[in-house]
């Protein structure tokens, strides 16, 4: 199984192994630097995709803050847009989580502010920036759950892994933090 839906309300949380660069959602978030520059992993792939127009826009935009988000078009990919936003190098430190967080959010919040109803986001901050995925993926679930419970104009959240193994984590924190929630029943084998 690589492909979980569930329900938020309204909205629909997606967990899905796949390629982020190949997502059909209006928005893409691209696991970005400071410097919003095509670097390596997620944004790497982003920027081959897209050409190299995104980088040129990109250029313009004056960087990006750790847990903030900027808008760019999506060029060559299927979205339309990409959301950019930089997740925090792992430290192990308290405001690791405040970033990882505001990123997600910020992110959710920039969709939001330009009427973007669906958004793929690549597990933030777990590849080059050495985020735990076990530790990352509550943060990640818990916002993009919290942020769907207030602002259901976004239909669709999907977490895009890159492997099965990711995947199998996000999986569950997803059904334990929708059990608690009480959005889902736990003999739901799905
Ligand atoms: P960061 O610098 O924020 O850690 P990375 O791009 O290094 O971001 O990696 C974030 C996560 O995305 C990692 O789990 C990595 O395996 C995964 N990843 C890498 N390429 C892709 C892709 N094309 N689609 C989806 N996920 C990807």
């Amino acid at each position: 199984m690589d492909y979980l839906e569930y329900k938020i309300g309204v909205p629909r949380l997606i967990l899905i192994i796949g390629d982020i660069t190949k997502q059909v959602t209006y928005a893409i978030v691209n696991a970005a630097n400071n410097e919003l520059a095509p670097g390596g992993g997620v944004s790497g792939a982003i920027h081959r995709v897209a050409g190299p127009l995104l980088w040129e826009e990109c250029k313009k935009l004056g960087g990006c803050l750790t847990g903030e988000a900027k808008l760019t078009k999506g060029y060559n990919l299927p979205a339309k847009f990409v959301i950019h936003t930089v997740g925090p190098v792992y430290s192990g430190k308290p405001k690791d989580k405040v970033n990882l967080a505001n990123a997600y959010r910020n992110s959710l919040e920039l969709a939001l502010d330009h009427n973007i109803k669906s958004v793929s986001f690549p597990s933030i901050s777990t590849g080059i920036y050495g985020y735990p995925v076990k530790e990352a993926s509550e943060i990640a679930i818990s916002t993009i759950i919290e942020f769907l419970e207030e602002y259901p104009k976004i239909e669709r959240v999907r977490m895009v892994l890159h492997n099965m193994e990711d995947f199998t984590v996000y999986v569950s924190t997803a059904r334990g933090m929708l059990i608690k929630k009480g959005l889902l029943k736990p003999e739901t084998l799905v």
